[in-house]
């Protein structure tokens, strides 16, 4: 058993605290490469921001649990080495199945865990988060449940419709399981696709997709119902069009990728909202400066030359996201 207070990680507790109070949202970037991890570490210590880093299961499968581990010890010494002497960084595990899982990152140092009951019936849900925060608890590790149901497609979690989160349930689902923080469904979705080309309207000047808008009556009663109680935002990479062009101009193919425009996730952050998932945009980030360079220099084959302007964007995506979008920006 590692505690993650050995670490140099925190939970979520007292940043979530003040981020509901302040009226920002705290980053949660997914990572699972040593540059995706060190532009977040860059980002976050050059804008003085507390940061979440989460790995999926499938992250962790592809990383190794272990090097997982050890990176996110990495990235608490690495952010002290680069001048921020109390760094506020977060192991979290984003979308866990089972309390097997949620356990095993407990017990390998992680400081949060999200338990993902939210394919199950209410009950089962309420059981299952009920169980991972008993465990979790005894630790001082903070614990994210869903209720509701999110489209879309991010590694193993997929559904094909979105089910609003119902605020009629939000009290009882927060004092029966314990939770820290409660991930809602209100129109945000996984991956690059967030909606079908029929869920949205098109921009007759552009020819890209205006999509649907999130669903601010329903956040704004489970605010009512939950005063001060942190709310999560999953799904919600605004998929950069700049970033799509470069890697369409450059061999790609990715037509038609839709996110959540950043001014209604700025919006967000000011309520109760007080983390927001972002994944898919540090990926086409990364791609789209990889293709780009290659294209560019196509006799270079080292990998840290085309690695190098990969994790520069990133950073600089992530700095937007903080300063622009969040406004998780001296908050240390
Ligand atoms: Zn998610």
């Amino acid at each position: 058993m590692v505690s993650y207070k050995e670490l140099g990680l925190v939970n979520t507790k007292e940043m979530f605290a003040k981020a509901v109070k302040g009226g920002y949202a705290i980053p949660a970037f997914n990572f699972n490469t040593m540059e995706q991890m060190q532009a977040i570490v860059q980002a976050a210590v050059e804008t003085k921001s507390p940061v979440i880093m989460q790995v999926s299961k499938g992250a962790r499968n592809y990383a190794n649990a272990t090097i997982i581990r050890y990176m996110a010890q990495g990235a608490v010494e690495y952010a002290k080495e680069l001048g921020c002497p109390n760094p506020q960084i977060v192991l979290h595990l984003d979308h866990g199945d089972t309390f097997e899982l949620c356990k095993d990152c407990i017990d390998m140092g992680f400081s949060s865990v999200m338990i993902d009951g939210s394919s199950l019936p209410y009950e089962e849900n309420i059981a299952l988060a009920k169980k991972v925060v008993d465990y979790a608890h005894k630790y001082d590790v903070t614990v994210e449940a869903e209720l509701g149901v999110l489209a879309g497609v991010e590694d193993e979690v997929s559904s094909a419709v979105s089910h609003y989160t119902k605020p009629e349930e939000v009290i009882d689902f927060s004092q029966r399981t314990g939770c820290d923080s409660l991930a809602i469904s209100i129109g945000t979705s996984h991956g690059a696709y967030k909606f079908t080309p029929a869920q949205c309207t098109r921009d007759p000047k552009t020819g890209k997709l205006v999509p649907p808008p999130l669903a601010f009556d329903i956040l704004h009663e489970i605010e009512k119902k939950l005063p001060g109680f942190p709310i999560v935002l999953h799904g919600s990479s605004s998929v950069p069009q700049d970033e799509v062009d470069t890697i369409n101009k450059y061999g790609g193919k990715l037509p038609d990728a839709v996110g959540i425009p950043e001014e209604q996730l700025r919006e967000a952050s000011k309520s109760a909202v007080c983390k927001i998932n972002i994944d898919s945009d540090s990926r086409l980030a990364m791609t789209a400066a990889i293709r780009k360079y290659l294209a560019e220099n196509p006799s270079h084959f080292d990998p840290r030359q085309y690695l190098k302007p990969a994790r520069e964007n990133m950073k600089k995506m992530y700095i937007h996201k903080i300063v622009n979008v969040l406004g998780s920006n001296d908050k240390l």
